[in-house]
């Protein structure tokens, strides 16, 4: 059956605007976009929903997603100075105190975040992908969920991929229409070359999506180029022996075969033009992660140059651990003006309008996914994953452009509705698809088992890896 939705403003894309708009729904599909008028004379008989004095755009696309750790919000605010006492923190706490149950419950409540502010497709690295991909599906979105592997010694890294690739042959079993797996080697300092090698091997094989964290911090650089720092010293406790090849992370990540899966590299910070060059040639995509660099100290990733040199890139706003929000139009808004701060962008403010914020948010997000065939517009035969944004708040008004008043007035709380695939996900100040009163309260039970104590650990699981 055919449904109408219209609103005051129409955007089926960044870069195209109808005033009183509509945007006509078929099963999973959009079938029509035009003006009010014209579809409800061309599909009579379908029923309207109309959002008044709201935009209708495509669904935002968060990139760079971690929802199983949506249970650490707030909980490593005092180890951010410090980056691997930031993740050692992390990884043992969703190792060996958060139960299967918590890490979906986690999962899903992170999922629930995200279709609450718009979210209608994520790119999530996770260490428990099948369960990941259950909440994602239980909630009703789109994604690709990235199986994680780590293993920074080398004397292991068939052992590893082993562990990865029965891994992967396993979680085929829950992909869904709606959700894909991919694989991650986590990052250059926790994951060894010759394991890297396997891993970009088996992608290109088996046609898997690679993500994969690079040239983050200030300590993964020092490992490369120097051999030293956190990450360096860690494995040297360990008896594990690193030779930094004192070259960056991209080079290092095209030496070791990761560049050519066109993989989706998370946060790029510290890049120079050759690296960037090295990206846009392998056809890799970045998902810029601004408010999560920002909070760890990590600092500015060059979005404005990425958006130059015509890289694909989307928005991301990986864990909620380091954000803490999953808000892409607060992350959007973020990414602009930060960049429009940074002294010496020659015509940033010029460059980096709404329009291309809108642009990464939704076009972008599904090119660093590889989807933008299915999504990442509102145009006929494209899937219909779109949302409502109310505009109308005491913020907005008056309200001179749309997009405007979304990338720099908005947030996701002013979103009224999400559709993934033509399903209504979030509406009317509900989920409809999962029951959040028992998730709520089920969060706030995994906080208790986060806090608790090492000897009343419920969980026996391999020491972290990393
Ligand atoms: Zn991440």
């Amino acid at each position: 059956m055919t449904k109408l939705y219209t609103a005051r403003w129409i955007l089926p894309d960044a870069s195209s605007l109808i005033e009183s708009g509509a945007v006509a729904i078929e099963a999973s599909q959009v079938i029509a976009v035009g003006s009010r008028d014209e579809l409800v004379s061309q599909f009579p008989k379908a029923p309207v929903r109309d959002f008044g004095e709201a935009a209708i755009l495509p669904g935002f696309v968060n990139a760079h997603s971690h929802l199983e750790l949506t249970a650490m919000r707030g909980y490593l605010e005092c180890e951010e100075a410090d980056f691997f006492s930031w993740l050692r923190k992390l990884t043992i706490a969703r190792l060996e105190r958060m139960t299967p149950d918590d890490l979906y419950v986690s999962a899903a409540w992170g999922a629930i975040e995200a279709a609450r502010a718009g979210v209608t497709c994520v790119g999530d690295a996770s260490d428990a992908a099948s369960t990941s991909m259950r909440a994602l599906s239980d909630v009703g979105l789109r994604g690709i969920v990235y199986q994680e592997s780590f293993g920074p010694n080398p004397n292991e890294a068939h052992e590893n991929f082993d562990k990865l690739r029965e891994k992967v042959a396993h979680l085929r079993e829950y992909e869904t229409d709606l959700v894909n797996i991919g694989i991650s080697p986590h990052a250059p300092y926790s994951v060894s070359a010759p394991q890297l090698e396997l891993i970009a091997e088996f992608a290109i094989a088996e046609k898997l999506p690679l993500m994969m964290h690079a040239a983050e911090s200030e300590a993964e650089s020092l490992f490369m180029q120097e051999g030293h720092g956190a990450f360096a010293e860690n494995l040297a406790q360990r008896g594990i022996e690193w030779r930094a090849p004192g070259i960056s992370s991209i080079q290092y990540l095209a030496r070791h075969g990761i560049l050519q899966t066109r993989p989706l590299l998370a946060h790029c910070v510290r890049v120079d033009d050759a690296d960037l060059e090295t990206i846009k040639g392998a056809g890799a995509k970045i998902a810029h992660c601004p408010k999560s660099n920002a909070k760890l100290g990590h600092g500015r990733a060059p979005f404005a140059v990425f958006i130059e040199k015509g890289i694909k890139v989307g928005f991301g706003s990986d864990s909620v651990a380091s954000n803490n929000t999953c808000d892409m139009l607060e992350e959007a808004r973020f990414a602009i003006l930060m960049a429009r701060g940074t002294v010496g962008v020659n015509g940033a403010v010029q460059k980096l309008n709404a329009e291309i914020a809108l642009e990464a948010l939704t076009m972008g997000g599904a090119r660093a996914l590889g989807f933008e065939t299915r999504m990442g517009a509102l145009v006929e035969g494209a899937q219909a994953d779109m949302i409502a944004v109310a505009l109308n708040g005491a913020h907005q008004v008056p309200l001179y452009d749309p997009r405007t008043a979304l990338i720099f007035s908005s947030s996701g709380r002013d979103v009224l509705m999400t559709m993934v695939a033509g399903k209504e996900v979030f509406s009317e100040g509900r989920v409809l698809t999962v029951d959040e009163d028992r998730l709520r309260a089920r969060m706030k039970e995994i906080l208790k088992t986060v806090t608790s104590d090492w000897q009343e650990s419920k969980v026996q699981s391999p020491k972290p890896n990393i």
